[in-house]
């Protein structure tokens, strides 16, 4: 194989690309893309138990949505086809076949109710729970009398007993493990499928993957894979163990705390700058304390040597954080684009786009994610409704003069700025005496709804002169 860098990631398609899978992937492509290898998408479908329906559309679409691209992989080919693991099951039942011949694996014949009551016995003697290992023993006769009578088996690892395996991993450098904490493990079950194990193996090799990154929760598997690369005399890929990620009470990140899928994230108003921005921190660290990338910078600032050996806390406020600063800081008619499905929802007319663009500059300063962008912007969409409280305020004579003056002056405004409001502002004191709050919070109330909000001229600006005056007229008694 050549010393090209190539990097894979692969799914199991579980119906959504969780956090801890972007996180994967996009390692993967940072480190790709850093050093001109290849990012190449592999599905890991060969448990059919677990089959979703929509699950690889979705996974593909997430990863899309937030610009991963891959070089090799479902939809776009490439030379190590096919994709997806159940078209291969064919090569992995030949290597099951020759680790069979090789006295590395062996039929295993134990059904699942003996598999249990193994487990249970192993529990009562608090033993920790693998498999004892029964059928390692069959003799070559007994095996082809249990074929002949059409005993279902799965083929297991013959893992050895005794002795350590030492391998390193780029994140935690040295690790040993004591084989006989390892199981034999299942490597084509009795559907005739391939386990993870054996598949993944396989398929590293024959796609020439360099670097193997992967979640920490594979860590203990990786002895049994290093033995089969060992029997096949393949060259074993770096390994590379990402740091898990946890909840802020610090147990592994999971469903029951939040939303752990991308496209929920994204669903609810993340923009894809921001939750990349964020996934990639978590486990990797700049040589700065810079926290603010985008995808191309990080490209370039990337390194595996600077991935982080202990768990990052999946901390919300700090994505809201990064998204307030993308949602500010990037294009506005790209903002109003990523915002219009939540306005279309609320079904508010946005067909005038300038105004529309006004409202989105508005809206960015104050919002965390676009979801909050309707609720932000309703004054400027739909008829404004009074507490009792502020009907008060309302009529309030002086609130009352200012109106009535408003109403004979703000229609001589040519154009609305911040010169031409303050000067109407001037004249109001002038002639009804009212200053400061007292002129403020009525006129505000009146054409926008609250006492607090953004500078008049920035609503009147937005809202036109003419509506303003609609706005002025209803409250004028
Ligand atoms: N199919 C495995 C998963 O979904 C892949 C693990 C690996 O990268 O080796 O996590």
């Amino acid at each position: 194989m050549s010393s090209e860098i190539r990097v894979r990631f692969a799914p199991s398609p579980t119906g959504y690309l969780h956090v801890g899978g972007l996180r994967t992937a996009l390692y993967d492509y940072l480190y790709a893309r850093k050093t001109g290898g290849k990012f190449v998408l592999r599905i890991e479908d060969t448990d059919q138990a677990r089959y979703v329906e929509g699950a690889v559309e979705n996974l593909l679409k997430s990863l899309k949505m937030v610009g991963l691209e891959y070089d090799e992989g479902p939809e776009v080919g490439g030379d190590f086809g096919p994709y997806y693991q159940s078209q291969r099951t064919e090569l992995y039942l030949a290597h099951a076949r020759e680790l069979v011949d090789q006295d590395a694996a062996y039929r295993c014949f134990c059904t699942p109710e003996e598999l249990t009551q193994q487990r249970e016995e192993q529990k009562a003697l608090g033993l920790d729970t693998r498999y004892d290992g029964r059928c390692r023993k069959l003799t070559k006769e007994e095996t082809e009398t249990k074929l002949a009578n059409g005993n279902t088996f799965t083929i297991r690892l013959k893992v050895p007993r005794e002795g350590e395996i030492v391998f390193f991993d780029l994140v935690r450098d040295r690790i040993a493990f004591q084989w006989e904490t390892v199981d034999d493990q299942v490597l084509i079950k009795s559907d005739g499928f391939p386990t993870y194990h054996l598949a993944n193996v396989v398929d590293d090799h024959l796609m020439g993957i360099s670097h193997v990154i992967r979640g920490e929760e594979w860590l203990s598997s990786t002895p049994k894979h290093i033995f089969m690369y060992q029997i096949f005399g393949w060259k074993p890929p770096k390994w590379i163990h990402l740091p898990l990620i946890l909840n802020p009470d610090k147990s592994k990140l999971s469903k029951r705390q939040g939303d752990v899928a991308t496209e929920d994230f994204l669903k609810k108003g993340f923009l894809p700058e921001a939750l990349i921005n964020f996934i990639a921190l978590l486990g990797w660290h700049s040589a700065s304390d810079r926290e603010l990338y985008t995808l191309d910078e990080l490209v370039q600032e990337f390194s595996l040597k600077r991935l982080n050996k202990s768990g990052s806390v999946f901390d919300i406020e700090k994505l809201k954080w990064m998204n307030s600063h993308y949602l500010k800081t990037l294009e506005t008619g790209y903002i109003a684009i990523k915002a219009t499905p939540y306005f279309k929802e609320t079904g508010v007319d946005i067909s005038d786009r300038e105004k529309f663009e006004q409202i989105i500059d508005f809206a960015r300063e104050r919002a965390a994610t676009l979801a909050e962008f309707p609720e932000l912007a309703k004054p400027f969409y739909t008829e404004l409704e009074f507490s009792e409280e502020n009907n008060e305020l309302l009529e309030v004579e002086m609130s009352q003069n200012v109106f009535k003056f408003w109403m004979e002056k703000l229609p001589e405004i040519i154009e609305v700025n911040v010169a031409s409001i303050n000067a109407l502002l001037n004249q109001t004191t002038e002639a009804t005496g009212a200053k400061g709050k007292d002129l403020y919070f009525p006129l505000r109330l009146a054409i926008f709804g609250s006492i607090h909000g953004p500078e008049l001229t920035m609503i009147i600006g937005i809202l036109g002169i003419e509506k303003c005056l609609e706005r002025l007229k209803k409250v004028i008694r």
